[in-house]
């Protein structure tokens, strides 16, 4: 059986999130999976999204029930608007609110620009880019009819967007997916300053090089591994736990003064490696 987790460790604060109810986009596989798991295990309530493979998601679901907490999954896709509006809106319903969306839902489709077609470009954006704004509009809109209860947050409610170092480092064969990324830089940023007034935190998770379906050709062989470890100051290449522990904590008011900021877990990657013997 797959493990997940904090490699069976206990985690320090077991109920950093208690009474907090969590929505994870993209959770039955890879960062969303590990997410959703270990925003259970520190005590929140979540929803699973997925939008196909409904038995991952269920057994999601149930890694998370073995807490004590309660989840569901919930298929949709998030970059169809009524989709995202009728989850957010099920959630309410189901759980009461919502305190903590991850926007972690993401894909890539790779071309070099002149084989790129319009699909491609499109797809990319729609998913990367429109589902985040789509998924922070609906969480937002419950966030400010609620307020803060200050007994479970000092915030009225926490976005957390899944970028990449790629919103910052130029990707050749892959323009849609960076720029796509690069968006989700100013959209966090932007509905940081928008929403800090209302107490609303969002704040953005930008991971390196993590071991998961989506980029399984860069490590599934030792040559292709060795390689991806020149890009990685601290040599070795992340695990989706690597993220979920940040995603989690960056949920929880211990990090309440935490508002408009990319949280960098790359393994030193964004620290342009090739001048650590060039230059
Ligand atoms: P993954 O392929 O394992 O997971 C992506 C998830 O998103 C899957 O569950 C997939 O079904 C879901 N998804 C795709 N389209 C969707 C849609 N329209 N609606 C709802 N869900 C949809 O890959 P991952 O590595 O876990 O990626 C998660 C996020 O992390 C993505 O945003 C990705 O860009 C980002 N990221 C990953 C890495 C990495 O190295 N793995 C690095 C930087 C950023």
């Amino acid at each position: 059986m797959e493990t997940s987790g904090n490699n069976g460790r206990q985690p320090l604060a077991p109920l950093l999130l208690k009474g907090q109810k969590a929505l994870v986009t993209g959770a039955n596989s890879g960062i969303g999976k590990a997410t959703a798991i270990g925003l259970g295990r520190v005590g929140a309530d979540v929803v699973v999204n997925y939008v196909a493979g409904r038995e991952a998601a269920e057994e999601v679901v149930r890694e998370i029930e073995g807490f004590g907490v309660r989840a569901y999954a919930h298929e949709a896709d998030v970059s169809q608007e009524d989709q995202v509006v009728d989850m957010v809106s099920r959630m309410v319903e189901e759980f009461g609110t919502i305190d903590v969306m991850v926007a972690n839902a993401g894909l890539q489709r790779d071309a070099a620009l002149t084989d790129m077609t319009i699909d491609q470009w499109r797809k990319v954006l729609d998913v990367n880019l429109t589902g985040q704004f789509l998924c922070a509009r609906e969480a937002a809109k419950e966030f400010m009819r609620r307020g803060v209860v200050p007994e479970v947050s000092r915030s009225a409610g926490k976005i957390i967007c899944m970028s990449s170092v790629h919103q910052i480092i130029p990707w050749a064969g892959h323009v849609n997916y960076a720029s796509s990324k690069g968006g989700v830089q100013m959209l966090m940023a932007t509905l940081a300053q928008e929403l800090a007034p209302h107490r609303i935190r969002v704040n953005a998770v930008a991971p390196g090089a993590i071991r998961t379906p989506i980029n399984r050709s860069a490590w599934e062989t030792p040559e292709a591994e060795a390689d991806l470890l020149r890009l990685i100051p601290y040599h070795r290449v992340g695990d989706p736990d690597d993220i979920a522990n940040v995603v989690a904590t960056l949920a929880s008011d211990l990090l309440d003064y935490v508002v408009g900021t990319t949280i960098y877990v790359d393994g030193g990657m964004t620290l342009f490696p090739g001048f650590a013997t060039g230059g």
